[in-house]
């Protein structure tokens, strides 16, 4: 029964002979930008994973454009939607120093400074209605909203069932609105994970776990003899959170293609950072540089594309996805950006591969835990050839990403050569 609800929000997309651009143009098309907090991309289905957490997600990505190697800038928000809608790296010229009102002392927060033309601002000055949707008061702290014509909070980061509300004032906004650019930053499936009901039930019950033993975060995080039991109900409750927004984001759909916009509108799906689950010792959290916290998912849906490649291989980053939808929409190109758009890989034409840069400035959780101990250095890595490497304080660590794709056999002390080339890299992408 639960599934067959989920079934009547698949939308109807439209017939494509009727809207055809050539190659993948959507001049003047709306675009709607929904972002999952914390959702790691090989817990999709459209990504390979076992489980039918996205029916929806997949369903949009199996008419669109599947980035597989897709990364962000940085695994916290904090950085990471700045890169996104700036697209530069976080580095220290948009670097400020704001109060966040839940902490009890001044941390170091990422805001955009007026150096830097947003995305929403490029819309805005193109003649589009900007609206942006969050639960995450990092997008405000940050001035992510700038840009945007209309800015919809609801702060309720432990509640996951806010994602509801900022779909349902996202369908409000676009009614009758001609040109828009739509921004949903969902919370889901970002800790605490406490999907509703259906969805705290689906990806869990085969083991008699019983719920009540449901962990705190914070009581995983500090892995106090973790049974793997309570690992896999995490990751239920987890995957129940992706089925939650996933169900939501058929809502969004199904109501873009029941208000005719469908056929003129790009959508692309993608997340701020990913999670770990116990992977290199970090439990329910993310912060680090690893592909679990680094891989996000990527899709491109366009109504009006007559050629693209269905999967692309090529390593793309968030930084990537700004001057991509201004080419997509055919807006002014002319800003200097730090990512380029994704356009000729998804045309399947050959192009030099670009080192992917994600930054995390300091080993997130470790400061967190007792920023007197373990003080703020630069930490980054790059995605590069077959190699991730990574430089956590000094500390390097090089990963071959085609047979090691858990990233356990550090080949620093291996691979003498690829250091050298990495650290070389390093400095001219660093300046
Ligand atoms: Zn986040």
């Amino acid at each position: 029964m639960f599934f067959l609800s989920i079934g009547m929000f698949y939308p109807s997309y439209p017939d494509k002979e009727r809207w055809i651009e050539e190659g993948f143009r959507c001049s003047g098309c709306n675009v709607v930008l929904i972002t999952l907090d914390a959702l790691r991309s090989d817990h999709l289905g459209s990504y390979g994973y076992g489980k039918d957490t996205s029916p929806n997600i997949d369903g949009l990505a199996a008419k669109g454009v599947l980035f597989k190697n897709s990364y962000s800038n940085a695994p916290v928000t904090s950085l990471s939607l700045p890169s996104l809608m700036t697209s530069h790296l976080p580095r220290q010229s948009f670097h400020d120093f704001r109060y966040y009102e839940n902490s009890d002392s001044w941390l170091p927060m990422y805001y955009i400074n007026s150096s830097y033309e947003t995305l929403s601002e490029v819309f805005q000055r193109s003649g589009y209605k900007t609206a942006v949707f969050f639960s995450n008061p990092f997008v405000r702290i940050t001035n992510s909203v700038r840009g945007f014509n209309k800015i919809y909070e609801n702060i309720h980061v432990t509640d996951t069932r806010s994602d509801a509300d900022l779909i349902e004032m996202a369908q409000k906004s676009m009614s009758g609105s001609k040109r828009h650019f739509v921004w949903i930053h969902l919370m889901s499936p970002h800790a605490p994970y406490s999907p509703p009901y259906p969805f705290n039930q689906t990806f869990y019950g085969h083991n008699g776990y019983s719920e009540s033993t449901n962990h705190t975060v914070e009581e995983m995080n500090a892995n106090n003899g973790l049974m793997q039991q309570e690992i896999d109900f995490a990751v239920s409750q987890y995957d129940g959170e992706i089925s939650y927004a996933d169900n939501e984001i058929g809502k969004l759909l199904d109501y873009i293609s029941m208000q005719g916009y469908l056929t003129d509108t790009l959508i692309i799906i993608s997340s701020d950072h990913g999670e770990s689950f116990g992977e290199h010792d970090l439990f329910m959290d993310h912060g680090e540089l690893y592909d679990t916290n680094l891989k996000v998912p990527l899709i491109i849906y366009n109504p009006h594309a007559n050629k693209y490649e269905p999967v692309v291989m090529q390593k793309v980053s968030l930084i990537d996805i700004y001057p991509t939808i201004l080419e997509i929409v055919n807006l002014d190109q002319s800003m200097r950006l730090e990512g380029r758009s994704m356009v000729p890989v998804i045309l399947g034409k050959d192009r030099v591969a670009k080192p992917v840069v994600s930054i995390a400035e300091l080993p997130y959780t470790l400061y967190r835990l007792d920023p007197d101990v373990y003080p703020r250095y630069f930490s980054f890595a790059i995605h590069h050839s077959d190699f991730a490497y990574l430089n956590v304080g000094k500390v390097e660590e090089l990963y071959n990403l085609t047979s090691d794709i858990s990233q356990k056999d550090n080949l620093f002390d291996k691979k003498e050569e690829d250091i050298i080339f990495f650290r070389k890299l390093s400095k001219s992408i660093m300046i």
